[in-house]
This record gives structure tokens, C-alpha cells and sequence, in this order.
């Protein structure tokens, strides 16, 4: 399942590809196909169900 988002290092819109079945809180790095920066992607789910990814750079 992919869910939009915006990239915090170029602010493309970018699609983030979830595991549905990893369960309802997950963190992950996975890197930007655009500018191939590192995000810290959180991804959870709401009451309603759906879900949310949110994306972090790494700053040092
Ligand atoms: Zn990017």
C-alpha cells in the first residue's frame, strides 16, 4: 500500500510504500527516490483506520 507524502530535504511529493501486515506502528529509513536522502518514515494508523506516515529527516 503506498500513501503520499511530502519529502522533508526537496518537498516532492512522494509515495511511501507501507507493510500493512508489519503491524500498526512501524519506523523505518528508507531513502528518497528523488533526492536519495535518508527519511525516518513513522508510520501509523488512526482510529478510523487509516493510515499515516510521517516523514523525517535525520538531522544530525
Ligand atoms: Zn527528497
Amino acid at each position: 500500500m503506498f500513501i503520499s507524502s511530502g519529502c522533508p530535504y526537496c518537498g516532492e511529493d512522494v509515495e511511501v510504500d507501507i507493510d500493512e501486515l508489519g503491524g500498526t506502528r512501524q519506523s523505518y529509513v528508507q531513502d528518497c527516490p528523488i533526492c536519495c536522502q535518508p527519511w525516518e518514515v513513522t508510520v501509523s494508523r488512526d482510529r478510523d483506520g487509516d493510515w499515516l506516515a510521517t516523514l523525517r529527516g535525520q538531522d544530525e
